[in-house]
């Protein structure tokens, strides 16, 4: 249910709904527009008379019943994009971000060589994994620890902001320590600790779509890190699992403009693990930016074929500096900028 504030309410009438919905054992959550407040109503058992109560309260205009489950992450209860702004950098707005890096950070030499390449390229965040969710148990397991200080490093070399992936609710504070953005990888997207948990602090977070997740499943599962209290959700479309073997999952792009229409929240596109081969990242990654996805995640490597991980859908240096550039035409054509590093950053890493 929201409530929907009239646009002179004033903010004592919008602490009195908190109030009465307090009193109900409910929780209230802001959504505060241009023009008007909304109220979300968080919370188990409503009484029957909870929307007639509200309704003739002073400042309110009107009060609806979402009957979707998701709520806080509905474009009902927040009819303007959300921006998250995550390192500096906000996701969502006008510009377009690309997140470009390695799967896993293998080394100092490798990770430092991917982010000055990537910088130099255009990309707007360095991405890289030190804790992977491999499918095999004696598959590489990422650096922990280590690969999070060396994508430090390469944020201090470079200016670009960092995103990396988070799997269990005890990893959090330490991730969240380095990382500009939590990474909720498609395995964990139904982990309702660690949603929880991520949901407790403010950091942004990309949620990765799960395997077989339905689009209304992926938006509660942002639901849970939202009524947590953290509205700062990125979502990502990573490919799903269908009948289809001649790519690793089908990136189902469709889920672009319909997440548009059905959430506020911003949406990426991975075209590497939405195709798993190199060459069909180049155009996923256009038809994206074309379906109006907000940016984009890609995996570059400089020498894929002796990756640890997903080296077959990794781009080379140079094979993402082209797919920048053929990207610049595309967002000419729909009319988004892409986002630019602040030159004084850039020149500090040369
Ligand atoms: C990754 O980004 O390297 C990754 C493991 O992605 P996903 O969770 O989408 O498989
Ligand atoms: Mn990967």
């Amino acid at each position: 249910m929201i409530a929907v504030m009239s646009p002179s309410a004033t903010s004592q009438d919008i602490d009195h709904v908190v109030e009465v919905l307090r009193l109900h054992n409910l929780k209230a959550q802001l959504s505060q527009g241009e023009e008007r407040t909304v109220i979300g109503v968080i919370g188990t058992g409503f009484p029957e008379d909870l929307l007639e109560t509200l309704e003739v309260l002073p400042g309110v205009d009107r009060v609806t019943r979402i009957t979707r489950p998701y709520k806080l992450a509905s474009r009902d209860f927040k009819p303007m994009n959300t921006v998250v702004e995550a390192g500096g950098t906000p996701v969502g707005g006008r510009e377009f971000v690309v997140m470009a890096g390695p799967c896993s950070v293998e080394s100092r030499d490798q990770l430092l060589r991917t982010a000055y390449s990537v910088a130099d390229s255009g990309a707007s965040f360095l991405r890289g994994g030190a804790f992977k969710p491999r499918s095999s148990p004696y598959a590489f397991q990422g650096l922990g620890v280590d690969g999070l200080s060396l994508l430090e490093e390469g944020r201090r070399m470079t200016g670009l902001p960092i995103i990396t992936e988070v799997m269990e609710p005890g990893q959090v504070e330490r991730v969240a320590q380095s990382a500009d953005i939590l990474q909720i990888g498609a395995r964990n997207m139904q982990n309702f600790p660690l949603l929880r948990e991520i949901g407790r602090t403010r950091r942004p977070t990309m949620l990765k779509r799960g395997l077989s997740a339905t689009i209304e499943e992926w938006l509660m599962a942002a639901e849970y890190i939202m009524a947590e209290g953290n509205p700062n959700v990125i979502l990502c479309e990573r490919g799903i699992r269908t009948f289809e073997t001649a790519t690793r999952n089908t990136l189902d792009l469709s889920a672009i403009p319909l997440i548009k229409r059905m959430s506020h929240l911003p949406i990426i596109a991975d075209p590497s693990h939405g195709t798993g081969h190199r060459y069909l990242v180049e155009p996923m990654a256009l038809a994206a930016a074309a379906a109006g996805a907000d940016g984009l995640i890609i995996e570059v490597h400089p020498e894929p074929d002796s990756a640890l991980s997903d080296g077959p859908q990794s781009l080379t240096l140079d094979g993402f500096d082209q797919l920048m550039r053929k990207l610049a035409g595309v967002l000419a054509a729909v009319d988004r900028p892409m986002r630019r590093l602040p030159k004084p950053l850039l020149q500090a890493s040369a």
